[in-house]
């Protein structure tokens, strides 16, 4: 029996892990599962999965729901209680399904325990991955990419030699905005913003894919996991999201993962690698889809996706400021603070305010990553 600490169990990709392990019963056995604040629902977690561990990061939530822990059950709280549960709990597989750069810290503790992390939480190599690649050389840990194109890639590559990859493509829906004019983006909604075509998703994540910092996000997270410089990594839009991403040989010939838009896949096969399980899922029907159509993505209009190339190149610290600004961005924008053409302009003020430095340790990002944030919250 392999256990599971389900970092972020409430969300869209924790649930999809649960659901996935509820098909690999007999393998598969759930050890912890923390959240924010979302309670009812943790609470039927804990009722079907019976848990080691619980962490609420949120005080009152956890407070709210203190009396309702059954025996053998601990409840831990708060940002120190996600630490201190993944450095002590009992578990072979960490989830990171937690979003944005709060999972950093405690993934960082898992890989420092040489675990296998089945990462969905792209921030943490964004910001950190120099330093997170290093720790899981150190610690004989292994990252498994749960994102749909590094899991893609990460299956392309299996047999393959990284000195013969000649580049990365990959594939991008284009998101809800994918075929509006820039003009646009002054008026675009929330609500607009939201409806994706293609996935469903967490609300930071899908306002990152109408502004393709998604796509650009993922560049970044590639440029770690694999070791290609930002050269080797290219952006196709791909509106089928069919084709889950690909990879090209110094030979020419591409290789490709295909399969329907559903994250149960990618994330079965970080728990089961390198082994391949039976499931229900629904087959992938190519005559019934058809076409699959593929074109390059507009810069100019999506200047996130230029932005966080920009940043990748410039190295260091900026990733981390990128991705505090979007963070912080896309909060304001879904409080309809600002508006979604706002975005990249105020990414673009936090590139140019803060301080890039070198990547010298975890505590220059965690200082880099509060000081971006500061800024951006003063601006509109
Ligand atoms: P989500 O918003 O649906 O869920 C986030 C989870 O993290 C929830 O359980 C929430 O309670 C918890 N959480 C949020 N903030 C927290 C905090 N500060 N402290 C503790 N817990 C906190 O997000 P999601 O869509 O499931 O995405 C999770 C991660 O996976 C993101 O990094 C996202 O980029 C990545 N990802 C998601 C998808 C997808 O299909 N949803 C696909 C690829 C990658
Ligand atoms: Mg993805």
């Amino acid at each position: 029996m392999k256990k599971v600490f389900v970092l972020g169990s409430t969300g869209s990709i924790g649930i999809n892990c649960l659901r996935v392990i509820d098909n690999l019963k007999d393998d598969f056995e759930i050890a912890g599962l923390t959240i924010n604040s979302n309670t009812e629902l943790l609470l039927e977690q804990i009722k079907k999965y019976k848990p080691k561990v619980i962490v609420v990061r949120d005080e009152k939530a956890a407070r709210n729901i203190s009396g309702k822990i059954p025996k053998g059950s601990e409840l831990l709280v708060g940002e120190n209680g996600l630490i201190k549960a993944a450095q002590e709990s009992e578990y072979d597989i960490f989830m990171g399904a937690m979003v944005g750069f709060a999972g950093l810290a405690p993934t960082i503790e898992a890989v420092k325990r040489g675990k296998r992390i089945a990462l969905a939480n792209k921030e943490t190599l964004v910001v950190a991955g120099e330093i997170v690649t290093k720790l899981v050389l150190e610690n004989s840990a292994e990252i498994i990419p749960v994102d749909s194109e590094h899991s893609a890639i990460y299956q392309c590559l299996i047999g393959e030699n990284l000195n013969e990859v000649e580049k990365l493509i990959l594939t991008g829906s284009g998101g809800p905005f994918r075929d509006k004019d820039k003009s646009f983006f002054e008026t675009a909604t929330v609500d607009e913003a939201l409806n994706h075509p293609n996935w469903k998703m967490g609300s930071k994540i899908t306002i990152d894919s109408a502004t393709m910092m998604n796509k650009g996000l993922e560049v970044i997270e590639a440029h770690w996991l694999f070791g290609l410089p930002a050269e080797k990594i290219d952006v196709v839009i791909h509106p089928q999201s069919i084709i889950h991403s690909m990879v090209q040989f110094v030979d020419g010939s591409i290789k490709a993962q295909l399969g329907l838009p559903d994250m149960k896949l990618p994330i079965q096969y970080a728990l089961t690698f390198p082994e391949r399980v039976q499931n229900n899922l629904e087959r992938t029907n190519l005559p019934s889809i058809g076409s699959l159509t593929f074109f390059e993505p507009d810069m100019n209009k999506f200047e996130c996706l230029k932005l966080a190339f920009n940043a990748l190149n410039e190295g260091g610290t900026a990733p981390c400021i990128l991705n505090a600004a979007n963070e912080v961005a896309v909060n304001k924008f879904l409080n309809k603070e600002i508006k979604f053409s706002h975005i990249p302009l105020l990414i673009n003020k936090a590139l140019d305010k803060v301080e890039t430095n070198f990547l010298n340790d975890l505590e220059s990002i965690f200082e880099c990553d509060r000081e971006t944030r500061e800024y951006v919250l003063t601006l509109t």
